[in-house]
């Protein structure tokens, strides 16, 4: 065992704190990871503030980190010390079945997630990247490519894949349009990736007041979502419309901008069913479905796909100590567009 330093949040409603705690003793399939940058998704903050009726505490977040290897097990092939490693949202799964040769893994009971959850064993709780350190199974960590901005491709291990698989799994391509809602941490990855993958991209925002990121990133045509004309332009435009938003939306609305057979991808999670009429599928054979993240096997696809074409996220790099204050600022949805936070200032 060993000691590692982190921030934690101890209860719903209080701010993130400065929490030891000890990481468990590596395995010989274990590599250990001197954590250098971790990323800040929304996802962290509905689980510290227990908006999805799950919290354990205390709670160390995060789970879009990066760092170099510094410890290997006897019997690791794929990582020696001094590589870089990166961890997504899960670090083991059900292997006694053959999911993990569908690479649908992150599907199946058995999941164990990075933060907020327990160990294979049952007992040992999971904590996430706000810290300086983790021990995690080779087969579960990711080969960062090496051109690659090292602090900006820490989101790409969450909000990168949550929008890399939808993207693949729709078949977003050259001749095809695609919408992404929301130009948030997830939102501006979807913009970037679907436009490397030759994708017409259209950023369907509250507002215009991002639009010259959004045409920047690779979004050919950007719209306000406040605007009802928007609704009544865009009727029957897009085949696939992915949506980052977990507030309560029109749905019936964004159906409505599907062509036929489109599908309407939720990828945030709001907290209430989702109302949708019949009518805004049934004529036009149009789909609603959901997406989360992506197997293992994907996820190292589509870093090496951002390797290939120089895609990282776009941040803001922040101290351990300003957690709490970046927390509000994803709340109010004032980043640009997602805080990493610099393990080196724990
Ligand atoms: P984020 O950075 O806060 O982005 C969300 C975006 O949604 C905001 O930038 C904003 O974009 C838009 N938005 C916010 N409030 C809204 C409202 N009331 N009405 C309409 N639009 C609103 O969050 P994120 O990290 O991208 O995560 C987004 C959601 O996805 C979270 O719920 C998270 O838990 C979930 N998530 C899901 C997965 C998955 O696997 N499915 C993975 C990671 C995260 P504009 O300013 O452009 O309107
Ligand atoms: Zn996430």
């Amino acid at each position: 065992m060993a000691f590692a330093k982190g921030y934690a949040a101890t209860d719903a409603s209080k701010p993130l704190e400065p929490f030891t705690f000890e990481r468990r003793a590596p395995n010989e399939d274990d590599i250990v990871i001197d954590i250098k940058y971790s990323g800040i998704c929304h996802s962290d903050i509905h689980q510290v503030r227990n908006e999805w009726g799950n919290a354990k505490y205390p709670m160390v977040p995060g789970h879009e980190i990066v760092g170099i290897v510094s410890a290997v097990g006897s019997g690791v092939t794929t990582f020696k010390v001094g590589d870089k490693a990166g961890v997504g949202c899960f670090v083991n799964s059900c292997t006694t079945c053959a999911t993990r040769d569908l690479d649908l893994e992150h599907y199946m009971p058995g999941l164990v997630q990075t933060y907020n959850d327990v160990e294979a064993d049952g007992t040992t709780p999971t904590y996430g990247g706000y810290s300086d350190s983790i021990v995690v199974k080779e087969g579960y960590a990711l080969s960062i490519p090496d051109n690659l901005d090292f602090a900006a491709t820490a989101p790409l291990l969450c909000a990168g894949i949550t929008l890399y698989s939808p993207l693949k799994h729709w078949k977003a391509g050259p001749g095809k349009k695609v919408a992404v809602v929301g130009m948030g941490g997830l939102g501006h990855m979807g913009v970037k990736i679907g436009a490397a993958l030759g994708a017409e991209v259209t950023v369907l925002s509250q507002s215009l007041s991002k639009k010259e990121d959004g045409l920047k990133l690779g979004a050919t045509h950007y719209y306000a979502t406040s605007d009802a004309e928007t609704f009544k332009t865009l009727a029957g435009t897009f085949d696939l419309i992915l949506c980052t938003v977990s507030a309560e939306i029109d749905w019936n609305a964004y159906l409505g901008l599907l062509k036929v057979d489109g599908a309407l991808v939720l990828l945030g999670i709001p907290e209430n069913a989702v109302p949708v009429h019949a009518f805004s599928l049934v004529p036009a054979r149009r789909s609603i479905a959901g997406s989360m993240i992506g197997s293992i096997k994907e996820t190292q696809e589509m870093l090496d796909f951002c390797g290939e074409h120089n895609i990282v996220s776009e941040i803001e790099l922040i101290r351990m100590d300003q957690v709490n204050e970046a927390y509000e600022r994803v709340l109010k949805s004032d980043v640009r567009y997602r805080f990493v936070i610099d393990a080196a200032t724990i």
